[in-house]
């Protein structure tokens, strides 16, 4: 059985349909591509618990988009909102038919006829005349006028059978009085040869999708959207929905347990970054991160941290005085005070003496290589008088490294018999470079280590006076020195002055690749955003996208309100930069693209600080010349929460490193559904992978580049710009598929507790 209704226009696809469906109590097959439809037949039908989604003018699709599902929902598999109809199947999964199986099956036909210009795509065996564009013209334009007047009829009778049945159309009498009334032109004959992707239509109850729209109507509608003039710029404020007391009862609260290890080891790291109370990059974070996974595998865990001053104690809980005790230092024995308390969940125990060590706003900028020094040997002394002895002592960079030498040459000859130490090298460029006297200030003899298989730097020799290096000590010293990825280890031993080094401890070096907390990192709990997703809903991704580019006075992308639901029509790429700006990240390369990514249409959010103040300011300036740019926006400072919005709204995040130890920002960025395009260096090498590689497709998540020229870096991001407008299916999938890529600790963690199983002292 066929209904046809001429419907080019005005929903009565749907309206006739939903009639047809009880004047005959038959499924019906509807069929339909033409979001006007779905528009009018949104407003004329929502209240009755039908859900629409619409295809927004993609009027000759090569397959049918529209799906009517049981239960009353009519939905679309509609490229342009795929986030809405993620939404839509989480509740209710859409079935499809194929359309050669629904030949046999009896057939009320809704909607466009046959199109001439679909010919080859669509079985016409049985139809007698396909129209051609001009028939299909002249019949459309005359119909319009018709149509009109019957759309407004139909209008009618739903409202007044919605009044009748308060949502729900139960009367069939009424319907098929309407339907006879209304569709009396109309020839009703049989019909299977449109191409159709349908389930029944059937009275049932509101669906919950509904519901969940209603529900996202209400999150949209609490959002208190920015603007470049605010006063108080929006990623300082709080959020509506979830504030950040919900998110740290969230992320320090008790950690669940999970693959908690056969043997479990008493592991203190003692570091110069803890993320979130004292982050500068990604050694921060680290920390944290495993620190968590080795919680949840069932670990006793302890993080040793200077207590700076710049620190916010509100992040700590718990916080209480500890143990006092002093510590050596140039001649003298300071008085230490300790405080104990825990950082996301992890126990963390923070030093403080009364110098001016770890005094200001910042976490580092004073003489450093002194004051981790006394910081180092204060924690050795602190296992000494408390008799707190760990089976590892995790030591982080050159600012911890001189611990493995005060360890092995004065601490192991005391009481100190059980620990092992563990160095992790986060970036083999700082190397800690020191004279004999800053090593004697914390009471070791200085003059012992300038040996060319100790600790000198042996660039240096022959100078006057020769340097040495923490971070060589530290590795000659610890009994593993591990690396943060596989490909930055290899890296390491072919190049650099620290090479030979490394080749002759070989044997005990190797790279385990970091995670990212993911517990931290969530987009569908993360306090920040305006509105939380994840990869089966990628809306809240479009909202947080919005709100970033409003608040920062960019063009932004539409949010359209349209009846009751929203829709996104016009797109620009967004690209993220959030970096240190050190030649290390590929300055120049972060240049280019600023101007580069302008020009070709997309958008460029830089969020990062230059520890060298003449390239602070350079960047400062050049923020200046795109001030009232609706396309670039440069933000030289750090911000724990803007890097958050960013991530969730960036389409893609830039990483062009000329050298990566390991990097965050791709795996963070993959996390948030922000697409990488990096240069192929350490980490980034074992994260990203070219979506065009053929050698490794299944593996493909995102843009990579070599070289290190402009030419090379527009190569990937020139790809990722065109699939971008071009390819926009395949780019939704790829983000939720990216966001479900497991860069958790847990898998980093394993490797460690491998390696600190290896060396610890059997019990
Ligand atoms: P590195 O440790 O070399 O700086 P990583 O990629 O390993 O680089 O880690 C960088 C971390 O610091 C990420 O978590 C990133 O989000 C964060 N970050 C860098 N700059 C800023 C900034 N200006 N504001 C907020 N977060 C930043």
């Amino acid at each position: 059985m066929r209904v046809e209704t001429e419907n080019e226009r005005y929903g009565a696809t749907y309206a006739t349909a939903l009639l047809a469906s009880r004047r005959f109590d038959t499924p019906v097959h509807c069929a339909d591509r033409f979001c006007s439809n779905a528009l009018v037949l949104e407003e004329i039908i929502h209240d009755m618990a039908l859900v629409l989604s619409w295809e927004n003018g993609i009027q000759h699709s090569s397959r049918p988009r529209v799906a009517c599902h049981e239960d009353f929902i009519l939905r679309t598999s509609f490229s342009s909102l795929p986030s809405r109809v993620n939404l839509l199947n989480q509740h209710r999964p859409l079935k499809r038919v194929s359309t050669s199986s629904l030949k046999s099956s009896r057939i009320v036909h809704v909607g466009a006829t046959n199109r001439p210009e679909s010919a080859g795509r669509t079985d016409y065996s049985n139809v007698e005349h396909v129209e051609t564009t001009e028939e299909k013209i002249a019949r459309l334009l005359a119909a319009n006028e018709r149509l009109l007047a019957r759309i407004a009829e139909l209008e009618k009778v739903v409202n007044e059978v919605r009044a009748e049945n308060l949502g729900y159309v139960k009367d069939f009498n009424s319907a098929e009085q309407a339907i006879s009334k209304h569709t009396k032109n109309s020839s009703l004959f049989e019909t299977t040869t449109h191409p159709v992707m349908v389930e029944n239509i059937s009275l049932g109850n509101f669906p919950p999708a509904t519901q969940e729209a209603a529900h996202i109507l209400s999150q949209l509608a609490a959002i208190n959207w920015p603007s470049q003039s605010d006063e108080v710029p929006f990623w300082k404020r709080k959020q509506n929905s979830n504030s950040h007391e919900v998110n740290s009862s969230v992320t320090s609260g008790p950690v669940v347990k999970i693959n908690a290890d056969r043997t479990p080891s008493y592991i203190v790291h003692v570091t110069a970054e803890m993320a979130p109370v004292a982050k500068v990059g990604g050694l921060g974070d680290v920390v944290t991160g495993i620190g968590r996974a080795c919680l949840e595998r069932g670990h006793k865990m302890l993080v040793m941290l200077p207590f700076y001053e710049c620190i916010d104690t509100q992040q700590i809980e718990d916080l209480t005085e500890a143990e006092s005790f002093s510590s050596f230092h140039r001649g003298s024995w300071l008085p230490v005070k300790t405080f104990s308390g825990k950082v996301a969940g992890v126990p963390v125990l923070l030093i403080r003496t009364d110098n001016s060590f770890f005094k200001g706003d910042r976490v580092y900028g004073y003489d450093e290589v002194e004051a981790y020094a006394f910081f180092s040997r204060a924690c050795l002394e602190r296992m000494q008088v408390t008799g707190d002895q760990p089976d590892i002592i995790h030591i982080h960079e050159w600012h911890i490294s001189i611990l493995a030498m005060l360890y092995w040459d004065m601490y192991h000859h005391l009481s100190l018999k059980k620990p092992r130490i563990v160095l992790t090298i986060h970036n083999m460029e700082h190397y800690g470079e020191c004279r004999v006297e800053q090593i004697d200030m914390c009471g070791l003899d200085g003059s012992a280590y300038s040996t060319i298989d100790r600790a000198v730097d042996e660039r240096t020799i022959g100078h006057n006076p020769e340097r040495l290096s923490l971070l060589k000590g530290g590795i000659v010293y610890s009994n593993a020195v591990t690396t943060v990825s596989p490909t930055y280890a290899n890296e390491t031993l072919c190049s650099g002055w620290l090479a030979n080094t490394l080749l002759k401890h070989r044997s005990k070096y190797s790279g385990i690749l970091n995670g990212i907390d993911t517990t931290l990192w969530d987009p569908s709990n993360d306090p920040s955003l305006p509105m939380q997703y994840n990869a089966q809903n990628l809306f809240g991704k479009l909202v947080c996208k919005h709100y970033v580019q409003r608040g920062l006075g960019l063009d932004a992308d539409d949010l359209v309100p349209d009846g009751s639901l929203l829709f996104k029509r016009k797109q620009t790429p967004l690209v993220i930069c959030i970096t240190r700006l050190v030649a290390q990240k590929g300055i120049h390369l972060i240049r280019h693209a600023i101007s580069s990514i302008g020009e070709r249409g997309g958008q460029f959010i830089l969020l990062g600080t230059a520890p060298d103040p003449r390239v602070q300011a350079e960047f400062e300036q050049m923020s200046q010349k795109f001030r009232d740019s609706k396309n670039i926006r440069l933000l030289l400072f750090y911000s724990e929460d803007l890097a958050h919005m960013l991530y969730a709204a960036g389409d893609i995040v830039l990483v062009p490193s000329m050298f990566e130890p390991c990097g965050l920002t791709q795996m963070i960025g993959m996390r948030y559904g922000a697409i990488p395009v990096v240069r192929r260096t350490g980490g980034l090498a074992d994260t990203v992978f070219d979506v065009d590689d053929k050698r490794q497709e299944s593996k493909g998540n995102g843009f990579v580049f070599d070289g290190i020229t402009e030419e090379s870096l527009d190569s990937a991001l020139n790809r990722a710009l065109t699939y971008y407008h071009e390819r926009r299916e395949w780019w939704q999938d790829l983000t939720a598929r990216v966001m479900k890529l497991d860069h958790s600790w847990n898998k980093s963690a394993e490797e460690y507790v491998v390696l600190y199983n290896s060396i610890r002292i059997s019990q």
